[in-house]
């Protein structure tokens, strides 16, 4: 059984559509990392998800139930870490987590939760008076709490210091090796490289594309050259067949992908040319690129 599937969403708020068409499965044990620019669709569906808010359109399974109509069942099931936490403002770290862990059957140590997440030390804090990123962690911790089978991320690491960040995806990762399947939205695309089994690009409600990290960076990929002497831009991209861009300064970059016969292409003509060449550098394309160029295709 899959652990979610969407087929054909739509959520429309009054005449606009923020979710149009959207179809996804998700396998159970995986991580899917929806990422889009502001705007895209990605909490809305995220929400829908999780029964937090209703479809205009589609159907939605999240571990075989409508989270529409079956949402009680799906409660202990399921962890959901929000993009603004601190429902109980006034509440102690400590008290919220004894309270969300009392919810469930079995839920973990919630000693060993607050130290996983870093906030041994902040248990008595006052959640209102945390930092963002602490705010964040205690979403997290709380989210996890239940031991749920699959885990709602949106935005997991926003706002967070580099130390921090690292922690929370050791964290996220540790939950891998546990078999939790997880949706995560995410603005950094190292975060979506580095734990996504899959990731889904959506524009404007839509999926624009879909695949692991290395899928979608398949076939992109930059060349740098640099010299004192002119490089014709123009003539070299003839010469080679491929888009070549003036970087100023001496620079040039080839956006094609790297392979030893384009390199040695590109250095014959540079020596035909009387080029000497000060730098070559080979770069694969990003998931940056990827997502920047599919935005852009697909227009604001
Ligand atoms: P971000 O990366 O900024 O978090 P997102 O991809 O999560 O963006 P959503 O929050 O899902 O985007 O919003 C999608 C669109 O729906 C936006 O244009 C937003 O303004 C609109 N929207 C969201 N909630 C509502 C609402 N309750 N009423 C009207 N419009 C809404």
């Amino acid at each position: 059984m899959t652990a979610i599937e969407v087929d054909g969403l739509v959520k429309r708020y009054g005449g606009f559509t923020a979710v149009d068409g959207l179809s996804l499965a998700i396998e159970p044990g995986e991580t899917y990392a929806l990422l889009g620019p502001n705007g895209a669709g990605k909490t809305t569906t995220i929400e829908i998800l999780e029964g937090l808010r209703d479809r205009t359109d589609g159907s939605v399974r999240v571990l075989g139930l409508d989270p529409g109509t079956q949402k009680a069942k799906l409660h202990t099931r399921v962890g959901v870490m929000l993009q603004e936490g601190g429902m109980y403002p006034g509440a102690r770290v400590r008290e919220l987590m004894d309270l969300f862990a009392a919810l469930y059957p079995d839920p973990r140590n919630v000693d060993e939760l607050l130290a996983l997440v870093g906030l041994t030390d902040h248990q008595r804090s006052i959640e209102r008076k945390l930092s963002g990123g602490q705010k964040q962690r205690l979403s997290l911790a709380i989210a996890l709490v239940g031991r749920p089978e699959l885990v709602f991320l949106d935005e997991p690491t926003a706002g967070m210091d580099p130390v921090a960040r690292r922690t929370t995806w050791e964290v996220i990762e540790a939950l891998q090796e546990e078999g939790v399947t997880m949706v995560l939205t995410t603005h950094y695309m190292e975060e979506a490289e580095r734990l996504a089994d899959r990731v889904g690009i959506v524009n404007r409600g839509r999926l624009l594309a879909e695949g692991t990290p290395d899928e979608l960076t398949a076939g992109g990929g930059e060349i740098r050259l640099r010299s004192s002497d002119p490089i014709d831009p123009a003539a070299l991209g003839q010469a080679i067949g491929r888009p070549v861009r003036d970087l100023g300064q001496g620079s040039v970059l080839i956006e094609a992908r790297a392979t030893p016969a384009l390199v040695a292409e590109v250095s014959a003509w540079c020596a035909g040319q009387g080029i000497l060449v000060s730098e070559l550098r080979v770069g694969a394309a990003g998931l940056e690129q990827v997502f920047l160029e599919i935005a852009a295709e697909d227009g604001p």
